[in-house]
């Protein structure tokens, strides 16, 4: 039995819809359906989940909002009437949205995520219908009903343990289920939201609950690319890659599949197909335990923007017992976390997401540092770009660093930091913002655009 997932863009219009249900019955494995709600249908459109935050703010400040309201019906409506289904569905639509938005302002939170996720609930109810419009066996699911609890930490909720057991039992219930993605329950019985474009979180949730044989997740690209195809022009595909290449990619800013939605499915040993919507018959790209390392060092090379860095320097400070403790304590008491370390004898650098530093706290932090740790030096380096390059086989290989390190200086890149995870499946590369672009293209030359000496 599979699970299979269909983002946003995959169910924006009702010609996309179509095609969801061209590929659900061609493969009667495909029993559990997790969908998003509808997402852009072209590269300005307006996603219905922005709308109906955008609505739902705007009805707590007490402001009109007429114009995204109707914007959100004539999203529905449009898909049913390209589906050709009666304005029955559409009306239940309204009633929903419309006892949602008119529901209890006393606790803005709650309000805001109940209207988040009627995104997703609303697609699930139309997408079932228009299955059994077609003749077709198929039930939209609560998460409620089926047991899925979340922790209560609105817009980023975590699964409660007890829900994998919970959810076992769907795979006794007859027909297709259509499941609602992005959203669970609290155990007071309050929706509550994944962090944003969390439906893989679900589908990867329900493919480790009901032990699915493989969990599939329909996008609109063909394969995940072994660098952001907005840099370098028909990068080469991934065919496989293993659960911890592909965290360590999502992380820095491969968005094709939520970092979080691994674990799950990773716990349960359940394998992940990317697949596309447009294009079926494409392989697409395995997200597997164990891979084998035929294909050179490098699987994928990611970058992001948005970091920061707090070097500091004290002579002797490899002697000094506590060093390290104290100075993290100094950013957990400012709330803040932290991405990677690199250390020298005499000094620490800590990376840091930038939008997480305001000037006060930048303030307070330093002088913190240079009085009770007695630094001789705290300095701040702004507008850093991570750039990880990521492969299982790393570990077998000799010299890749080297590779990176002469590829950068050959594009001119000046290496701020640099760091190896002890798995060795990730190398960090810290680059000025400016130069990211230029190095991620310089390394991807060197690791996938370059015939090898001895092809
Ligand atoms: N609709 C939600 C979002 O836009 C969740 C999802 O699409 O997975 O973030």
């Amino acid at each position: 039995m599979k699970v299979v997932k269909f983002g946003g863009s995959s169910l924006a219009s009702g010609e996309q819809i179509e095609k969801v249900f061209q590929i659900v019955v061609s493969d009667p494995e495909r029993k559990i359906v997790v969908v998003s709600a509808p997402g852009k249908r072209f590269a300005d459109d307006i996603k219905v989940t922005d709308l109906l935050i955008t609505c739902g703010e705007r009805y707590l400040k007490g402001e009109n909002a007429d114009d995204e309201w109707a914007q959100i019906i004539k999203r529905y409506a449009n898909i049913a009437n390209e589906l050709d289904l009666s304005t029955e569905i559409i009306e239940r639509i309204e009633e929903d949205l419309r006892s949602l938005f008119e529901g209890n302002k006393q606790n803005p939170g709650s309000y805001l995520e109940a209207i988040k996720a009627s995104g997703e609930d609303n697609n699930a109810k139309l997408i079932a219908y228009y299955f059994q419009k077609q003749g077709v066996e198929a039930h939209y699911v609560n998460p409620k009903d089926a047991g899925l609890f979340v922790s209560d930490e609105p817009g980023n909720a975590r699964v409660l343990k007890e829900s994998y057991d919970h959810l076992y039992s769907l795979r006794n219930r007859s027909g297709i289920i259509v499941f609602p993605g992005f959203f669970g329950y609290s155990l007071n019985g309050d929706v509550v939201t994944f962090s944003r474009s969390g439906s893989d979180i679900t589908g990867s949730i329900l493919a480790n609950g009901t032990k699915a044989s493989l969990y599939e997740n329909f996008t609109d690209v063909d394969a995940v690319y072994s660098v952001n195809p907005s840099l370098v022009e028909l990068p080469h595909e991934i065919r496989e890659l293993t659960y911890r290449e592909m965290r360590e990619l999502s992380y820095a800013g491969f968005s094709v599949f939520h970092d979080e939605a691994l674990i799950p499915a990773f716990r349960a040993g359940i394998p992940v197909n990317v697949k596309n919507t447009n294009n079926p018959s494409a392989a697409g790209t395995r997200i597997v335990n164990v891979r084998d390392n035929k294909n050179g060092p490098v699987i994928g090379i990611a970058s992001d923007k948005g970091f920061c860095s707090i070097y500091v320097s004290k002579y002797l400070m490899n002697r000094e017992i506590g060093f390290g403790r104290k100075l993290l304590h100094i950013l957990e008491d400012a709330g803040l976390s932290y991405e990677h370390i690199p250390s020298g004898i005499d000094d620490i650098s800590i990376i840091l997401k930038e939008d997480h530093l305001t000037e006060g706290i930048e303030c307070k932090i330093k002088q913190r540092i240079l009085d009770e740790l007695q630094a001789d030096e705290v300095v701040f380096i702004h507008h850093l770009a991570l750039i990880m390059v990521v492969g299982e086989g790393m570990r077998h290989n000799v010299g890749t660093t080297a590779r990176a390190a002469h590829a950068l200086a050959q594009a001119d890149v000046n290496i701020e930091m640099i760091n190896q995870g002890s798995s060795e499946v990730s190398m960090m590369f810290a680059v000025k913002a400016v130069d990211e672009v230029r190095a991620v293209q310089a390394l991807y030359h060197e690791f996938f655009a370059k015939v090898p000496v001895n092809a």
